[in-house]
C-alpha cells in the first residue's frame, strides 16, 4: 500500500529529477567563482535568483547578513534547509561548499512544492562564512533559527556518515609588547616581544601533552619582528582552541591563555588578547531525525553510516553545531570522494566539481526533503525528535 507520505516523497523526489540539469550547473558556476567569508555575492545572487524564478520568493541579506539569504513557504512546523556556499583561500572549494548550496535548493524548492499537502512549513536559509566567519551565528542573532522545529543540510566528504565529528572552538588573538633597541649595540635596554610569543607557544607546546586527547590547541606567528638588528617591540600569534563541547572548552581556555601570559611575564613583556565572539559549539546530531534520514537515503541506495560504528570520521568544527543547540539539528555527511580523501584540500577540490558530487547533490536533496516529508507527516515523530532534543546538554551561549 502506497501511503500519503510515499506519495509526496514521489512528487518531491521528480520536482528534484526536473531541476537535476540546473542544479548541477550552478553547483559547477559556484565551483568555478570561489569566495570568502561573508564576500559570497556571486554564489548567493545565483542560488537565490534560481530558487525566486522556481517559485520561492527569496530575499538577498537575509537577517542583517549581507550574503546570506531566505525564503518561507507553508504553514505549520516549519523545517529549515540550510545552505553554504563559502571558499577557502588558494584551494577553493576545498570543502565542497557548493555541492552544500546546491542540494540545499533543491530540497527547498521540492519541500516547497509539496510542504501544503503535508502540513507543514519550509525555511530555506543561505548561510555564508561558514569557513571561519560564523555566518549562522550572525544570522541567529537576528532571529534566523527562531520558530523553527527542526534544521538540517548535507555536507559532502569522503564517505556517507550521520553527522560530522564537530567540536567546539574558539579563536584567540594574542599581541606582546616589550621595548625596542639596537640588538647589538643595546640589548640590555630591549624587551623582546618575540621572545615573549616563543616562551609563550612553547608553553602551550607543553600543555599539549596534559590535555584530552580530543582537544586540539594550534596556532601561528602573524607578526615577529621587522628586522634582526632591532629587537622586536611587537609580536602577535592567532590560535584556535578545540574542545569537546563548548563547556569543556572553558577550563581549556584559561589554561592556554595562562601559558601565553608566562611568556610575557617572563620577558617583560606585557600581552593583550582577544578572544573571538562567535565561538563554534559542538554538533549535537537529533537521533530520530538522523534515522529518517538514514532511512531515505538507504531508498536511493546510499548506505549511511554512524562514525562511531564505522570507525571512520570526519573531525572538524562548524557553526551548524551552534544551530543544533538552538534547535533539533542533523549534519549527515554525502560521499563525493574516495575514501581517505581529506576536506580543505586541492584533491577534495576537484572532487567537488565531478560526477559523483554531481550525483551526491540530488541524493542530498531528495534526502533532505523526504525526512522533511517524514517530519511533517508523522506528529509521533515531532514529538520523538522534540523529546530527544529536550534531553540533550545544550549550551545556552551559542548566539
Ligand atoms: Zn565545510
Ligand atoms: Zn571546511
Amino acid at each position: 500500500m502506497t501511503t500519503d507520505a510515499e506519495i509526496l516523497k514521489q512528487k518531491a523526489c521528480s520536482v528534484i529529477d526536473s531541476l537535476a540539469s540546473e542544479l548541477v550547473e550552478i553547483s559547477h558556476d559556484i565551483h568555478d567563482h570561489p569566495e570568502l567569508n561573508f564576500e559570497e555575492h556571486y554564489a548567493a545572487e545565483r542560488l537565490a535568483r534560481f530558487a525566486t524564478q522556481k517559485g520561492l520568493d527569496t530575499t538577498i541579506g537575509a537577517y542583517g547578513v549581507a550574503t546570506g539569504f531566505a525564503a518561507q513557504h507553508g504553514t505549520g512546523p516549519t523545517v529549515a534547509i540550510v545552505c553554504e556556499y563559502d571558499a577557502l583561500p588558494g584551494i577553493g572549494h576545498g570543502c565542497g561548499h557548493n555541492i552544500i548550496g546546491a542540494a540545499g535548493i533543491g530540497a527547498a524548492l521540492a519541500a516547497a512544492a509539496v510542504c501544503d499537502s503535508a502540513g507543514g512549513s519550509v525555511r530555506l536559509l543561505g548561510t555564508p562564512a561558514e569557513e571561519g566567519g560564523g555566518g549562522k551565528i550572525s544570522m541567529g542573532r537576528n532571529g534566523a533559527f527562531e520558530d523553527l522545529s527542526v534544521a538540517m543540510m548535507v555536507h559532502p566528504a569522503d564517505a556517507d556518515l550521520t553527522t560530522i565529528d564537530a567540536i567546539a572552538i574558539q579563536q584567540l588573538l594574542v599581541e606582546y609588547t616589550g621595548r625596542a633597541s639596537h640588538a647589538a649595540a643595546a640589548p640590555q635596554y630591549g624587551r623582546n616581544a618575540l621572545d615573549a610569543a616563543v616562551m609563550g607557544y612553547m608553553g602551550v607546546a607543553a600543555l599539549r601533552q596534559h590535555i584530552a586527547p580530543t582537544e586540539r590547541v594550534h596556532g601561528i606567528f602573524l607578526k615577529a619582528g621587522d628586522k634582526p638588528n632591532i629587537v622586536p617591540r611587537e609580536s602577535s600569534m592567532d590560535w584556535y582552541v578545540r574542545s569537546d563541547t563548548i563547556a569543556s572548552l572553558q577550563p581549556l581556555k584559561q589554561r592556554v591563555l595562562a601559558c601565553l601570559e608566562a611568556g610575557a611575564l617572563s620577558c617583560g613583556c606585557t600581552m593583550t588578547h582577544q578572544w573571538d565572539d562567535r565561538p563554534y559549539a559542538d554538533m549535537l546530531t537529533n537521533g530520530p531525525l538522523v534515522a529518517s534520514y538514514v532511512t531515505n537515503s538507504a531508498a536511493l541506495g546510499r548506505v549511511v553510516r554512524d562514525p562511531r560504528e564505522s570507525g571512520h570520521a570526519v573531525v572538524g568544527s562548524t557553526d551548524m553545531g551552534n544551530v543544533s543547540h538552538l534547535v533539533p539539528s542533523i549534519h549527515p555527511m554525502i560521499a563525493i570522494a574516495p575514501a581517505g580523501t581529506a576536506i580543505h584540500t586541492e584533491e577534495f577540490a576537484k572532487c567537488a566539481r565531478s560526477k559523483t558530487a554531481d550525483q551526491a547533490i540530488l541524493d542530498g536533496a531528495k534526502a533532505m526533503v523526504m525526512t522533511a516529508i517524514d517530519f511533517w507527516t508523522s506528529a509521533s515523530r515531532q514529538a520523538l525528535v522534540a523529546q530527544v532534543f529536550s534531553q540533550e546538554n545544550l549550551s545556552r551561549d551559542v548566539l
